[in-house]
C-alpha cells in the first residue's frame, strides 16, 4: 500500500526542523539497523491516529542572502508540488508575514495541491493569536497556530493534514499492474534501461489514476502483461549546490519507492558500488519493498572468469543488509539480460505476496529450536510458543514467546534463515515481531 507523502516548506529559521523532529519523534531511527545508511533527517515515517504517512523536509542548507532565500524556497516548493500529496507551509509569527512567504504562497496556490498553512512559534495563544490573523492575507486558507518547540497545536495541525488524504487508496490499490521504481545515482543508466525496455513495445505514458503526484510513469507490455515503471531520472533539477542535489535525489527516491512494489537498484559497473548506492538501496530495504540489484554497463568492463564473483562480493559487502536481493548484470547499451528482468520481477512479486500456512511455520520453528537451543539469561530460557504470518508485502511474522527480552536479534536471524531455507523469499525482506504470552 502506498503511503501519502507530506512535505514541509518554509523559510529558514521558521522551525521546519523543529516541527519535523516533533512529528518524527522516535521514528527517525528507522534506519538504525541499516548499516551504510546515514541518519539524515530528510524523511521519516509518521503515524497519527490510524493514518500513516511519509514526512519530507524539503529545507536544506542555510542560504545567506535574501534573494538566495527566495530562489531556494521556490525550489523547495516545486519539489513539494512534484512529490507530495499534502504540503505543510510553515511561517513564523515572530518574524511576521514577509514578502517571500507571499510569493511562495502564490506558487502553492497555483499548483492546486492541498496546503496546510501553519504559523509557528505561537508559544502562547493569548499573546500571539492577534498576530496569527495577518496570515489570512496569504490567501491559502486558515492559518493553524502551533508551537513546534513546545508541541502545542500539533494535533490540530495533523487533523488538518490527514483530512486531505484519500479515504482509501482506491484506484491505485485496484490497479493490479506491478509497479517498479528504478532508482540509483545520477548517470548509472536508469533512463537508458527504461528506453531499452520500451524498445518497440507499445508505449503508454500514463497518469496513473488515483495519484495526486506528478509521476513519470511508463507502462510497458511484456508477454501480454503490463508493468508500470516509475522513473526517478526524468526530473532533473539544476542546482550548483551538491547537498541540495543530493537532498532532491533522496526525496525523489523516497517518493518513488513509496509507490512501488518492486525497486530496481541500479549500480554502475564501471564505477563500482558505493556508499551512496547503499543509502539509496537502504530506502527500499527499510520500506520492505521487493528489491533487485541491477549492475548496469556490464558491457563496459573487462571481464575474466573471476569478475562476477568479485563483483558479487563487493556488492554483498556494501549492501550487507540485503543478502536476500538477487543481483543481475545487465547492459542497457546492448540489452544484455534485460528481458530476464521481467522474470525476476515476477518472481519477487510472488515472494512478496507469499503466505506460509501456520502449521508449516510451526513445524519449521519446532525443528529449528530442536537443532539450536534458544538463548537464556540468568537461568531463564527463551521459550517459543507459536509463530504465524500476519501479512504480506513484506511477509511479516509474529512469534509468541515467554519473555521478549530473551529473544536475541541473532536468534531471530537464525529463524529467518530457516524460513528462507524452506521458502526462499528471494528479493524480499522479512519482518518479525516478538510478542509475549504468559
Ligand atoms: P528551520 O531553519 O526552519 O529548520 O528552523 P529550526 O527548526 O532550526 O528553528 C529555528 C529556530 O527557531 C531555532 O532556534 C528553534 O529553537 C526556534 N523555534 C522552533 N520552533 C519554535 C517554537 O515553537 N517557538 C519558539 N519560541 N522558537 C522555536
Ligand atoms: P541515469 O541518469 O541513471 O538515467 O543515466 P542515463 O540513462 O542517462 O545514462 C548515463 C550515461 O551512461 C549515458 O551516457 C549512457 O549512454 C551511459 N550508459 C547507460 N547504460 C549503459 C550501458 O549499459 N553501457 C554503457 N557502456 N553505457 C551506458
Amino acid at each position: 500500500m502506498s503511503k501519502p507523502v507530506v512535505a514541509i516548506v518554509g523559510r529558514p529559521n521558521v522551525g521546519k526542523s523543529t516541527l519535523f523532529n516533533a512529528l518524527a519523534g522516535e521514528m527517525i531511527s528507522i534506519v538504525k539497523d541499516t548499516p551504510g545508511v546515514t541518519r539524515d533527517r530528510i524523511y521519516a515515517e509518521v503515524s497519527w491516529l490510524d493514518k500513516n504517512f511519509t514526512l519530507i523536509d524539503t529545507g536544506g542548507i542555510e542560504p545567506d542572502s535574501s534573494d538566495v532565500i527566495l530562489s531556494q524556497m521556490r525550489d523547495q516548493a516545486q519539489i513539494a508540488i512534484d512529490t507530495a500529496d499534502v504540503i505543510i507551509f510553515i511561517t513564523d509569527v515572530r518574524q511576521g508575514l514577509v514578502d517571500s512567504d507571499s510569493k511562495v504562497a502564490d506558487m502553492l496556490r497555483r499548483s492546486k495541491k492541498p496546503v496546510v498553512l501553519v504559523v509557528n512559534k505561537v508559544d502562547s495563544f493569548s499573546k500571539f493569536m492577534p498576530d496569527v490573523y495577518e496570515f489570512y492575507n496569504l490567501g491559502i486558507g486558515d492559518p493553524v497556530p502551533v508551537s513546534a518547540a513546545s508541541r502545542l497545536g500539533i494535533g490540530d495541525m495533523l487533523d488538518e493534514v490527514v483530512k486531505y488524504f484519500p479515504e482509501h487508496d482506491s484506484e491505485e490499490e485496484e490497479d493490479e499492474r506491478p509497479r517498479i521504481a528504478i532508482v540509483g545515482k545520477p548517470n548509472v543508466g536508469k533512463s537508458s534501461i527504461i528506453n531499452k525496455l520500451l524498445g518497440k513495445n507499445r508505449v503508454i505514458v500514463s497518469d496513473i489514476a488515483g495519484t495526486t503526484r506528478d509521476a513519470i510513469d511508463t507502462a510497458i507490455v511484456h508477454d501480454g502483461k503490463e508493468y508500470v515503471f516509475i522513473d526517478t531520472a526524468g526530473l532533473r533539477r539544476k542546482s550548483k549546490i551538491k547537498e541540495e542535489l543530493e537532498r532532491y535525489s533522496i526525496i525523489r527516491t523516497v517518493t518513488a519507492v513509496e509507490r512501488a512494489d518492486i525497486v530496481l537498484v541500479v549500480i554502475d559497473a564501471v564505477e563500482g558500488v558505493t556508499e551512496q548506492d547503499a543509502k539509496i538501496a537502504g530506502i527500499a530495504h527499510e520500506r520492505g519493498k521487493g528489491v533487485i540489484i541491477v549492475v548496469n554497463k556490464w558491457d563496459a568492463i573487462e571481464k575474466d572468469n573471476k569478475t562476477v564473483k568479485e563483483y558479487e562480493n563487493k556488492v554483498r559487502t556494501v549492501l550487507s543488509y540485503m543478502p536476500y536481493a538477487e543481483i543481475m548484470y545487465v547492459s542497457a547499451e546492448t540489452g544484455q539480460r534485460l528481458p530476464k528482468l521481467y522474470d525476476m520481477i515476477d518472481m519477487v512479486i510472488q515472494n512478496q505476496n507469499l503466505r506460509v500456512a501456520t502449521g508449516v511455520l510451526n513445524e519449521i520453528m519446532t525443528e529449528a529450536v530442536a537443532m539450536q537451543q534458544p538463548p537464556s539469561d540468568k537461568g531463564k530460557r527463551l521459550k517459543l510458543y507459536y509463530i504465524t504470518q500476519v501479512s504480506v508485502k513484506p511477509p511479516t511474522f509474529v512469534i509468541f514467546v515467554n519473555d521478549k527480552e530473551l529473544m536475541h536479534f541473532s536468534y531471530t536471524r537464525y529463524l529467518e534463515n530457516k524460513i528462507r531455507e524452506a521458502f526462499g523469499f528471494k528479493g524480499t525482506s522479512l519482518r518479525f515481531f516478538v510478542r509475549e504470552r504468559k
